[in-house]
């Protein structure tokens, strides 16, 4: 048959030990994976709860409107109502179909070295992948950015903290680039590590969304909330954006165990916030490591640090973490915050 070329790039990527990192998912702990910025302890209580109270009711169809957990989200970001949440099978999919509502051709403006789905879903949907480079200290650049908007520019994706850099902008910045920026041109915040960022300047993007025609905010359920096997993400933007949104989405993109997990894990914000709390105490001594051991790293705001040093250092030490080669940081390596004894071996590891 003959395949759309655009598909040519999109080849998988196999990370190189894919199969020790399998073998740990199926409970093999020669090694610690902290490859995928997963949270190291399982979900919330009450999350496991609500999944076991949902489990006879398999047999039916998810609201296909999700209308609890919206409401529950609504209710944690001042200001919004249902009707300005999206949802999605993980952030990954709401980012999918905020890019499917862009007209085409046209190109997705999006900052280098950054998420790689970015590019992939602007392949898929047959947009231009614009790259812009970091600064050399590794942040986003906004004024670069904005040079790079032009009339075929349909969306820009700021990734806030971005990965694998774990640099944050904050919302003075955001809000000043949504103001430069060309009303008919989407602008999508990837916050997957929004609950990690200790800068009190960083958060409120929900107010910035909800006050503009263009502009949404991307969480998650994967990251602080544990739950990145069910697959389940949020965004929240201006009512029209939803209604066009509700118009791409599959309509049961969410699925039943997801829902219910979410809305529990979401109405119990005070556990949450003890484990991002947790989390940043535990960057720090991680950061404090690496300083000691001589190594360079990039302060991070997320639930990784990047560090200048290769993966196999770590391997050796029994720990996988992602290697920079993947991520346009070769010689680096990205290291997921862990628990206690995880985080004791990236120790061991370096010392
Ligand atoms: C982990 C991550 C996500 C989360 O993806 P899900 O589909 O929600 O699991 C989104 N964006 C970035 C930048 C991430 O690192």
């Amino acid at each position: 048959m003959k395949f759309r070329a655009e598909l040519e790039v999109l080849k998988p990527y196999n990370p190189p030990w894919m199969s020790r990192e399998a073998a740990v998912d199926r409970g093999s702990d020669t090694y610690v994976k902290l490859t995928a910025n997963e949270l190291s302890f399982g979900p919330l209580p009450e999350a496991e709860v609500a999944v076991q109270e949902a489990m006879p009711r398999l047999n039916r169809y998810p609201d296909r409107h999700a209308a609890a957990l919206r409401e529950a989200v609504a209710a944690a970001n001042p200001g919004c109502t249902p009707a300005n949440i999206l949802v999605g099978n993980g952030s990954s999919e709401v980012l999918l179909n905020l890019l499917q509502l862009t007209e085409r051709p046209g190109e997705v403006v999006f900052p280098w070295p950054s998420f790689t789905l970015y590019a992939a879903i602007a392949s898929v949907l047959g947009l231009e992948a614009k790259k812009v480079s970091l600064s050399p200290d590794h942040y986003v650049d906004l004024d670069a950015m904005l040079s790079a908007i032009t009339p075929q520019t349909r969306a820009v994706v700021l990734c806030n903290p971005n990965n694998p850099t774990g640099t944050h902008l904050k919302l003075d910045e955001v809000r000043s680039f949504a103001e430069a920026l060309p009303e008919d041109v989407l602008l999508v915040l990837d916050e997957a590590y929004y609950e990690f960022v200790s800068d009190p300047a960083y958060a409120g993007s929900h107010e910035l969304a909800l006050g503009s025609g263009n502009v949404a905010a991307v969480r998650t359920f994967s990251k602080v909330h544990g739950l990145a096997g069910l697959r389940v993400g949020y965004g929240i933007a201006p009512a029209e954006i939803t209604d066009y949104f509700e118009r791409v989405r599959f309509p049961f993109s969410v699925n039943l165990a997801a829902q219910v997990a979410a809305t529990a894990s979401m109405q119990a914000s005070e556990q949450i916030s003890k484990r991002a709390a947790f989390v940043m105490e535990e960057r720090e001594r991680l950061q404090r490591a690496f300083e000691e051991a001589g190594l360079g790293y990039v302060p991070s705001q997320t639930n990784f640090v990047l560090v200048e040093v290769g993966a196999d250092v770590f391997e050796r030490g029994g720990v996988l973490v992602r290697e920079g080669e993947a991520l346009g940081y070769p010689g680096w390596s990205r290291v997921t915050v862990g628990d206690t004894s995880e985080n004791n071996r990236v120790i061991s590891a370096i010392s």
